[in-house]
């Protein structure tokens, strides 16, 4: 994880819009070849290769809604934000080559705080090798709100949308689910405990992947090239942001095929079955409903299965069934229960 440090506090205003956005912007440099002009004319210009796709995708994250600056460091969210973008372009089995970051900032953020923000967004965009070409800065009269466009590039036939799962294709995920989700109670939980007591000292030991998938979360940029590798072209894709019912849903429904899930293969982490435990919290509705473990679902044919058996980063939890069928889990006991979307909003009602 990243560290923080004590800071000084010049207000924005002592070097001006443009002063900021040279000053944030001066460590940026164009590794992608398709970048033909990135930060300093009025757009950018990307060039696109022969055979391929271009895709564009964009999020937008308010203070108060999606994050709290409480237990969120602004390094963090910087680089959240940027994963938060690959993470769509991954899913249309893309490569994600440049991002476009605006920023509406209060008067209550000086300097040091933006140049916290934008180490993290150097971050993820140096590990995952996008330039940053482009944004736009301005000021917010309430809170801080970041706005990050991503655009990648793809073999125009290897493209997965959500709407191409058949019937009888497999449902697979990658990675594991619900640690994101649980570890946002452990900071809630965290920060309560603060706010009684300020003295007392977080022990987040037990929980540390969880945390760190809250706060610094991965997207899966390794999927579409081993995809690739292995020679599987999914037939539907999405990543899994709002939790894996709400993204089967999307996929049925795009598709017009039913799913079974089978709650005995959701890929859980050994600290989200303990921390259930602890929390009194079933790890299965966890998983179907926490979200943001920005891990991608795919469907796949079955004769692909050989290509995929024992890989670590993939998982086969269900197969799609005829259109008429719906979307069920099929619990341990073997019980059909109808899977409904609750995203994380939901989830925190309860
Ligand atoms: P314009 O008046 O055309 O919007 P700006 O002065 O806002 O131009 O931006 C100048 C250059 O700096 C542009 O290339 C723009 O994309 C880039 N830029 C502005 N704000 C940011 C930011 N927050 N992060 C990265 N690049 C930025
Ligand atoms: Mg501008």
């Amino acid at each position: 994880m990243f560290e923080d440090k004590e800071q000084a506090r010049t207000p924005v205003s002592e070097l001006g819009e443009f002063g900021l956005i040279a000053h944030l912007t001066k460590g940026f440099q164009l590794k992608q070849p398709t970048s033909v002009k990135g930060i300093g004319d009025d757009a950018a210009v990307i060039s696109s290769e022969e055979n391929k796709q271009l895709v564009l995708t964009s999020d937008m994250l308010v203070e108060g809604v999606h994050f709290d600056l409480g237990y969120m460091p602004l390094k963090h969210l910087g680089y959240k934000s940027v994963i938060v973008n690959l993470s769509d372009v991954y899913a249309m089995n893309a490569e994600a080559t440049q991002i476009i970051v605006s920023i509406a900032l209060s008067n209550r953020f000086p300097v040091e705080a933006v140049e916290e923000l934008y180490s993290g967004i150097a971050t993820a965009a140096k590990l995952y090798g996008v330039d940053v070409v482009g944004g736009d800065t301005t000021s917010s009269t309430s809170g801080l709100i970041i706005s990050i466009s991503a655009v990648g590039q793809v073999e125009s036939e290897r493209v997965t949308y959500r709407s191409g799962a058949g019937e009888n294709d497999l449902l697979v995920v990658t990675g594991d689910l619900g640690a994101a989700y649980l570890g946002l109670q452990v900071l809630e939980r965290e920060k309560k405990v603060f706010e009684v007591n300020p003295n007392a000292q977080p022990d987040l030991e037990p929980y540390t992947y969880l945390v760190e998938r809250q706060l610094k979360p991965e997207a899966r940029k390794d999927i579409p090239s081993l995809l690739a590798e292995l020679e599987v072209l999914p037939t539907a894709m999405i990543d899994i942001s709002d939790g894996l019912s709400s993204e089967i849903l999307h996929l049925c429904k795009e598709s017009g095929v039913g799913c079974n899930l089978y709650e005995e293969k959701i890929p859980l982490d050994p600290q989200v079955i303990q921390t259930c435990e602890e929390f009194q919290l079933d790890s299965t509705t966890i998983a179907l409903s926490g979200g943001e473990d920005y891990e991608l679902l795919m469907t796949i044919r079955q004769e692909d299965f050989p290509k995929i058996k024992g890989n670590p980063n993939l998982t086969v939890i269900g197969h799609m069934t005829s259109p008429g069928d719906g979307a069920h889990l099929i619990s341990r006991a073997e019980e059909k229960i109808p899977l409904i979307a609750r995203g994380w909003n939901a989830l925190k009602e309860e």
